[in-house]
């Protein structure tokens, strides 16, 4: 049978479904990026609400109340993520833009409200509210779900999901029983990663930050390409800008930014401290490139990159744009590096 949660999930599964009626009504889910917090979530809340788990206290996956959640239209389960701002939505990926302006407002939270009220559909059963990503909570919404979780209606579980459990309001913290989720050891990140037909797993592992759901997200455009550019880069005031720029612009200028904001961290950090973040297995080609690159010229970069990934969501001129931070790219190194 295919695994419903992550192999590194595992043993916090375990625990989880067995606790039964010990579990706390309010659940903070708290780790870095792409290591699967939310899609445990779901799981969980999808468990939570199946009448028939299997033995591990997974959901069936077949009875009315999971086809319910399946077609997301489960009567007892709310879904919480911030609102999509309507100026926006005519952008081509919005979601992923806005994500970090947007804010879960206190009508979403007064609208939970009524929804905890209402008895369970089914009879004893719980009723369930994912709230993800939690530091999206504004303070008036906080503090709405704060009186929620001070006094619980009966059989509500409130479940938090947060990258960031320092933006949350520590009374909520301290009404949630926290959990740690497990980061995958390099070695279970690698082995999922080739699972699923990652090429150059190892690369793209560094590159997402040890992450492997956002290691496989990067990839989803365009598999495997982003190599391609890193050779580019490797090359230093050799690239050529003009035909690398397309090959840039095809996985979408924040992609295209956020490559070169990660190898201009890592030719800083070569040149700085030796200590390389993103992209170790071209360790040897960024320590060329700190040698000769211009410190003072590279700090000026790295805040125009800043700058052009503010505005990495219009659509205009962007391979010009492209082209132009590329031709600044080579300009950053004092001397030409030989062939
Ligand atoms: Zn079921």
């Amino acid at each position: 049978m295919k695994d419903k949660v992550y192999t590194w999930q595992n043993d916090l599964w375990r625990q989880l479904a067995s606790a039964g009626d010990r579990r706390h009504h309010a659940l903070l889910l708290r780790g870095k990026r792409g290591i699967g917090k939310f899609d445990f979530a779901v799981q969980l809340s999808k468990a939570l609400l199946c009448e028939v788990p299997d033995a591990r206290g997974f959901a069936c996956d077949a009875c009315p109340s999971c086809n319910w959640f399946n077609q997301s239209n489960h009567p007892d389960y709310r879904l919480l993520t911030p609102e999509q701002d309507a100026a926006e939505d005519e952008d081509a990926a919005p979601a992923k833009k806005t994500g970090k302006k947007s804010q879960i407002s206190i009508s979403q939270v007064r609208e939970l409200g009524d929804f905890l009220e209402l008895a369970s559909h089914r009879s004893g059963g719980v009723r369930i509210v994912l709230i993800h990503p939690a530091e999206a909570l504004n303070a008036s919404s906080a503090n709405a779900l704060l009186k929620m979780l001070e006094e619980p209606p009966p059989s509500a579980m409130f479940i938090l999901v947060t990258h960031q459990p320092q933006k949350l309001l520590p009374t909520i913290m301290s009404r949630c029983h926290k959990i740690d989720m497990p980061v995958p050891t390099r070695q279970d990140a690698l082995a999922w990663l080739e699972q699923h037909g990652v090429a150059e797993a190892e690369p793209m592992l560094e590159y997402a930050g040890g992450s492997p759901l956002a290691a496989r997200d990067s990839l989803d455009n365009d598999a495997g390409k982003l190599s391609e550019l890193w050779k580019s880069l490797a090359r230093g005031a050799r690239m050529d800008a003009f035909s690398s720029a397309p090959q840039f612009v095809s996985h979408g200028m924040e992609i295209a930014i956020t490559v070169l904001q990660k190898w201009v961290y890592d030719l800083l950090a070569t040149r700085l401290t030796g200590q390389i973040r993103y992209h170790a297995s071209l360790q040897g080609a960024l320590q060329g490139l700190a040698k000769s690159v211009d410190l003072g010229l590279l700090l000026d970069y790295q805040r125009k990159l800043d700058e052009a990934r503010k505005s990495a969501t219009h659509p205009l001129n962007n391979e010009m744009q492209l082209e132009s931070l590329l031709i600044q790219y080579t300009q950053l190194f004092l001397t030409q590096t030989k062939p």
